[in-house]
């Protein structure tokens, strides 16, 4: 999904406005999209004089930290809440056989998506 950076949007309203499903709105004079309505079209990628919409590749090293952030979190609120050290080892388990199956999800969809391709 694209982003915003807010470091680089200057508050032009241009992707507002050509945005073609209308997921854009200024906050605070800043781009927000919203992500649930957008349909990846790229537009607003292309019509930013600012360079300002990012790829999801540019947020990978962040959404691996946020992934590991969040077991440490989860070992430690285990082994809090459940009263046993040993618990952190299971969450920690837990989580990665998680990240194992989210993986296996995306891979399979990748392959059906394959499929579509004419
Ligand atoms: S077109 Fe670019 S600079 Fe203008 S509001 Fe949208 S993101 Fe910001
Ligand atoms: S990718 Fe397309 S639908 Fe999504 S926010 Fe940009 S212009 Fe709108």
């Amino acid at each position: 999904m694209p982003w915003i950076s807010d470091a680089t949007c200057n508050g032009c309203g241009t992707c507002v406005e050509e945005c073609p499903v209308g997921v854009i709105e200024m906050q605070e004079d800043k781009a927000r999209i919203n992500m649930d309505g957008c349909i990846r079209c790229a537009v607003c990628h292309d019509v930013c004089p600012q360079d300002a919409i990012m790829h999801d590749s540019d947020k990978v090293p962040e959404r691996i930290q946020a992934n590991v952030e969040r077991t440490t979190k989860n070992m430690e609120a285990c082994a809090r809440y459940l009263g046993k050290v040993e618990e952190k080892q299971k969450c920690l388990q837990r989580m990665i056989k998680h990240f194992v199956r989210e993986k296996s999800i995306a891979e399979k969809t990748v392959a059906e998506l394959q499929k579509l391709k004419t």
